[in-house]
């Protein structure tokens, strides 16, 4: 886990604010659910995933109630759906912290941040393509340029059940020739199989049965539809038939943007797709659902890389150094703020040079001077904190100069 300090966290909150102004403007609202919920909630995404079955942050509380700190907010979305019965299609968004004891590395943290959508309640098409074309649209705002879209569909949950006993087939002819760890998947999720990364199992992934050919009518249709729609918004992807995504229930569409400057085992910043049965299994009505989640840590790691989205903390206007020994300090800084400017001052009644060192470091546009001269003068001095003349101007004048000048 980790801290951000300023300057960066500013990149945090412009990150959040950009998100905001794209998927409100798209007609969503911000959902926000609780850090902890009860256990059940999340052993719902997939008793077969290592988010549940490894990594959860799960305890007792001292009234005896087993909880467990959120390891993503697809679950808690639906979980709250079920319990207040929006009207459908609920469109909501939602940014915060998500904890899962993983291994920590660059671009894989305990608590990491997650920004996301989900839709309940459409099973159109076309909403699989506003929703890529949302995260795809945030990327560009942020400046990223190297990011892949993959996308892939799992079919109707009838052709991914053929499809996964295709491939415990499949994988179960490999026998001891697997990664222990693959047969232990094997043994939960065949198809979660596809996902190792390790060298052994490379080539009976590549020799694997491939989805597309358990597809069904319709889920052909759906697939093919979502395709035209991102070629139509010209947004560039590839389908990748091995692409297979965490959670238990989900169905025709899948997604994953994937960094190009990341490594391989961190590149993917963000990913989604389509589910049903969450909503069911969490005590609502059977409700289609999509949606994705972008990781803010990677993302901006991914950022640095390509040098953009940069943090730029907003900038003080005027640094007040008194010498005066008064309360003009404490006056100016106020009437500054409320005037909408930002400003900030000297404490512990340093001597001058002291006080214009740290009006240096500010970076503080101007330095607004206050001697006992001036204060007996009813003036300021004014001084560029760039280079320029400075400038004595009665006090009164201070607001208006500073606004001019910045
Ligand atoms: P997931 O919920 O596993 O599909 O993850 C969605 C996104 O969240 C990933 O693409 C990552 O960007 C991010 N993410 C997931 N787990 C972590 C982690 N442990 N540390 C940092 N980011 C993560």
């Amino acid at each position: 886990m980790r801290d951000i300090l300023p300057p960066d966290s500013d990149r945090w909150r412009r990150f959040n604010s950009i998100f905001t102004e794209v998927v409100e403007a798209a007609g969503y609202g911000q959902l926000m659910t609780p850090l902890i919920e009860d256990v059940g909630v999340f052993t719902r995404i997939g008793e077969a995933t290592d988010v549940v079955t490894k990594e959860l942050y799960a305890f007792e509380d001292r009234g005896g109630r087993h909880v467990s700190l959120r390891p993503e907010l697809t679950a808690s979305v639906c979980r709250a759906y079920a319990q207040h019965r929006p009207t459908p299609p609920w469109k909501v968004w939602y940014t915060g912290p998500n904890f899962r004891q993983e291994k920590a590395q660059r671009g894989r943290y305990r608590q990491f941040d997650q920004v996301g959508v989900e839709v309940l309640g459409v099973d159109d098409a076309d909403l699989d393509v506003e929703v890529i074309a949302l995260a795809w649209d945030f990327y560009r705002q942020l400046g990223l340029q190297r990011v892949d879209l993959v996308v892939n569909s799992l079919g109707e949950p009838d052709d991914r059940a053929r499809y996964v006993e295709a491939l415990r087939t499949h994988f179960e002819a490999a026998g001891d020739a697997l990664t222990e760890q693959s047969r232990e998947t094997l043994a939960k999720n065949p198809l979660r199989v596809l996902d190792s990364k390790r060298e052994p199992d490379a080539p009976f992934i590549a020799s694997a049965p491939q989805i597309a050919e358990f597809y069904s009518d319709d889920a052909s249709a759906h697939f093919a539809r979502v395709q035209d729609g991102l070629t139509a918004l010209g947004i560039p992807f590839a389908v990748e038939p091995k692409l297979v995504r965490g959670l238990d229930y989900y169905r025709r569409t899948i997604f994953e943007f994937q960094g190009g400057t990341l490594d391989s085992a961190q590149n993917a910043l963000g990913g989604g797709g389509r589910y049903d049965g969450l909503v069911e299994a969490l005590g609502g009505p059977p409700t289609p659902g999509i949606g994705f989640a972008l990781g803010v840590d990677r993302t901006l790691l991914a950022c640095d890389d390509e040098g953009v989205f940069a943090s730029e903390p907003r900038p003080l206007d005027a640094f007040v150094v008194d010498t005066a020994g008064g309360s003009e300090a404490l006056t100016i800084t106020a009437e500054l703020r409320a005037a909408g400017l930002a400003a900030d001052r000297a404490f512990d009644g340093r001597s001058m040079k002291a006080q214009m060192k740290l009006a240096n470091r500010s970076g503080a546009a101007f330095a607004v001077i206050v001697g006992t001269d001036e204060l007996a003068a009813g003036a300021v001095v004014v001084k560029p904190m760039a280079g320029g003349d400075q400038q004595t101007i009665p006090r009164s004048d201070l607001i208006p100069h500073v606004k001019a000048q910045r």
